[in-house]
């Protein structure tokens, strides 16, 4: 599954940080939620209650931050 999203998102990933949290955002509030240890598929925001599946939102997020780094350079 990750693999698949690295070469569907590959050109993105190659700039966004490694740092960066994807699994622990909430791609529809923003909230950080804290490190998720990999058994979690799904989890719920604390602050938004919005269900996530672990690498949906994590693609969510880093198509979001692609884009915005694209932004930020151009
Ligand atoms: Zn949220």
């Amino acid at each position: 599954m990750l693999e698949y999203k690295a070469a569907r998102y590959g050109r993105t990933l190659t700039r966004v940080d490694r740092a960066f949290p994807s699994s622990q955002v909430c791609s529809a509030c923003g909230h950080r939620d804290g490190p998720k240890p990999l058994h979690v598929r799904v989890w719920t925001c604390g602050r938004c209650g919005t269900r996530h599946d672990r690498d949906w939102n994590a693609g969510v997020n880093i198509k979001h931050e692609g884009r915005r780094i694209r932004a930020a350079a151009s």
